[in-house]
């Protein structure tokens, strides 16, 4: 590591690691829309990381997720400026939090109290709609809260959404922000057809919405039950109301479809009791909720308390609890995963919690089922939160265990290899390390073959386990030469002329899939489509990533100690050297073909940071042309910074430049520099 913080290196590196989860963990929830953590986790995660920033404040960057609303646009959509950042909201999460929210709010705006509204906190996806002298001209996911993705197509699908708006006092031009989410009652049947069709499945509505809203073909959309509800503005010109509460009603006039659970609160005993009220009409509503919003009542006094970082002052969430329940473990039972990591379940008596009946929860990993000596025959409280893959909390007071309850005695040896599994101190996980697993190879088959990896159309979780489990494909490269077993595929289950002819095609189109996805495709532990991108972007051939050394690996922006070792470890394992000349084979692309950039260019090995807004481009086109000339374009200003590039209203990182003296350039020397001009001073300011 190069870093030079007065942190302890323990510190150092896993707040790097903790950064290169939570990355990974925002690109699969927000681009990919199919987490593979569940939110409680993902909380964890980032509460280790706020604390670790708070002993350590000189690991605190300014581009860590602990600052950053959301995932920056993905590349497949044009991107849209936010002309008014759409920001996150803080939380809390009982009376007292939201007490002492209260107070600090109205001791910053030197007042004693103030009018607020309670909305319901809609789990969905935000989205911005403008209209333009009242017609709907463009719609944009929230990206990073800066910039975002632009999904008008999609959003002229949503049946609720209008057009046009009715009455004389819409303004001329107004950016509205409202929640985009997909009904309940929709979505098991939705899943189900998905399934039938051999596609990844959502883990829940808001995965649905989100991956629903961001499809490529806005005929696809049309044909999802997604519905939306406004809630706020940001931009606009002309004339617009002083209060929340009139903003609501104005939006409501013009025929914009507004939430009708809305309540006006004078303290924070009548938000309490809305919350409360909420929570108990939470079960009978057709759409997810996760808790209230509440928002100062009065615009001007939102406008002067701005914000602090991603959550704005004025506003606040009150998380409702998660919803718990009493049962009974019938069963442990172990999955092994992608990676080889097994996880313990526990099959349920089935349970109703909060309107869903629930038959399994997860029990994390051995560690905890030691912890709190989780036992089968054992009265559990298990609980849903947020999200739909719902946990085991803890045994009951009240549980009775028999003579014959023992404590649970996790596998030594992997449940569908059977091969001996390991378990070290460094790795929450017990793993199965037989790299020729069936159980964790049909999972990687269907990673491969997945949306944001190669694309295979039609192979799913059901035709990976199919393949996987005849011995049709036992190794991934095995997949190019599946046109030589066309009888045993006509032998599976539901797999006609037709559904052959389609995945042989689907097979044959991802040979061209980039380096980046196919280094995503192959699983490397904490290789997300992110780190592809890095890895190829930097590296440029396969060749030359299987021999960089971990030194070199760790060189690439975005890649910690964690994740370099481990694509190093990877790369050198002889069956993967072995399975890439398979790949090379068979036509894959094992180069990055992005032009190289100009050997003598002077932009060439120096990292730089774009800030602000720029005129003449946005900031990701600026990064882009950096990386196209050799530079390297970071999100955080360090002492490794070349020079800052600062546009309007640079803010922290412009500060931070000139703290530690790296020269800062204003946007015309920048395109100058760009044409190939060395900037011999710092300019701007
Ligand atoms: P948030 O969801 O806690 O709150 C902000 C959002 O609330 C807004 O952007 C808006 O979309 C929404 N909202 C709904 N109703 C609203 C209303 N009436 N007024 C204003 N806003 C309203 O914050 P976030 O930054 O969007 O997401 C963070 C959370 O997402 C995490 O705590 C975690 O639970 C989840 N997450 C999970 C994973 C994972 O891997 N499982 C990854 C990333 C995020």
């Amino acid at each position: 590591m190069t870093k030079t913080d007065s942190a302890p290196e323990s510190a150092v590196s896993r707040a790097s690691e903790l950064r290169d989860a939570l990355n990974r963990a925002n690109h699969l929830y927000y681009i990919e829309s199919a987490p593979d953590l569940t939110d409680a986790e993902y909380d964890a995660l980032m509460r280790e990381l706020r604390e670790i920033e708070a002993q350590h404040p000189d690991l605190l960057t300014p581009d860590s997720p602990t600052q950053r609303v959301g995932s920056p646009p993905s590349s497949e959509f044009a991107e849209v400026v936010h002309p008014v950042p759409m920001l996150s909201l803080g939380n809390v999460f009982d009376e007292d939090g939201l007490r002492a929210w209260y107070e600090r709010t109205m001791a910053f705006a030197e007042i004693d109290d103030a009018p607020m509204v309670c909305e319901l906190k809609i789990d969905g996806l935000a989205i911005s709609v403008t209209y333009r002298d009242g017609v709907l001209a463009q719609a944009a996911t929230r990206g990073d809260g800066l910039r975002g993705e632009d999904v008008t197509p999609n959003v002229r699908t949503i049946r609720s959404v209008p057009l046009r708006l009715n009455g004389d006092d819409v303004p001329a031009v107004i950016e509205l922000r409202g929640e985009v989410y997909f009904p309940n009652s929709a979505f098991e049947a939705f899943n189900k057809e998905r399934e039938e069709a051999g596609l990844p499945t959502y883990a829940n509505p808001r995965n649905s919405a989100s991956g629903s809203l961001r499809q490529l073909d806005s005929a696809e959309t049309a044909r999802r039950p997604l519905a939306m509800f406004f809630y706020s503005f940001g931009y606009a010109e002309g004339e617009m109301p002083a209060t929340q509460w009139e903003a609501l009603q104005a939006m409501r006039r013009w025929g914009l479809p507004v939430n009708p659970w809305t309540r006006r609160a004078e303290t924070v005993e009548e938000v309490a009791a809305a919350v409360k009220t909420a929570g108990e009409e939470r079960a009978e509503l057709d759409y997810g909720i996760d808790g209230v919003v509440i928002k100062l009542d009065s615009i001007a006094l939102q406008n002067s308390l701005g914000s602090v970082g991603r959550d704005p002052r004025w506003a606040t969430a009150y998380k409702f609890p998660a919803e718990q329940a009493r049962t009974r473990i019938n069963h442990i039972r172990v999955n092994v995963g992608r990676t080889g990591n097994l996880t313990p379940w526990a099959e349920l008596e089935p349970v109703n919690v909060g309107g869903v009946t629930v038959r399994r929860a997860t029990l994390h990993n051995k560690d905890e089922i030691e912890r709190k000596d989780f036992r089968e025959g054992d009265w559990v409280i298990i609980q849903r939160a947020g999200d739909v893959i719902p946990q085991v909390v803890k045994v009951t007071d009240d549980n009775v265990r028999g003579k014959d309850s023992v404590p649970y005695t996790f596998p030594e040896t992997c449940p569908a290899c059977e091969e001996p599994t390991l378990d070290t101190e460094e790795d929450a996980a017990v793993r199965c390390v037989n790299a020729e697993c069936p159980a964790q190879f049909e999972r990687l088959l269907e990673h491969f073959a997945s949306r944001g990896a190669m694309d295979i159309e039609g192979l799913g979780e059901r035709l990976a386990q199919d393949l996987a489990r005849n011995g049709i494909v036992k190794r991934l490269s095995e997949l190019y030469s599946i046109e030589d077993r066309q009888e045993e595929l006509a032998e599976l289950e539901g797999m006609g002329e037709k559904k052959i002819t389609n995945l042989l095609e689907g097979i044959e189109k991802s040979k061209a899939q980039p380096l980046s996805r196919l280094l995503f495709a192959l699983g490397i532990n904490g290789v997300g489509g992110e780190a592809g991108e890095w890895l190829a972007r930097h590296f440029r051939t396969m060749q030359r990533i299987q021999s960089a050394t971990v030194d070199e690996l760790l060189e690439v922006d975005g890649i910690g100690p964690v994740t370099a070792q481990t694509v190093h470890e990877w790369m050198n394992l002889p069956v993967n050297t072995t399975m890439i000349e398979e790949l090379e084979l068979a036509g894959l692309t094992l180069e990055d073909d992005s032009p190289e950039p100009p050997a003598d260019h002077p932009m060439r090995g120096l990292t730089l940071v774009v800030t602000g807004t720029l005129e003449t481009m946005s900031r990701s086109d600026a990064e882009s042309r950096i990386k196209a000339l050799g530079g390297k374009a970071s999100g955080s200003v360090s002492k490794k910074t070349a020079y800052v590039v600062a546009g309007a209203n640079a803010g922290s990182k412009l500060q931070k430049a000139q703290d530690l003296g790296v020269p800062v350039l204003d946007e015309e020397t920048f395109n100058r520099f760009l044409e190939g001009e060395l900037p011999t001073e710092a300019v701007a300011q």
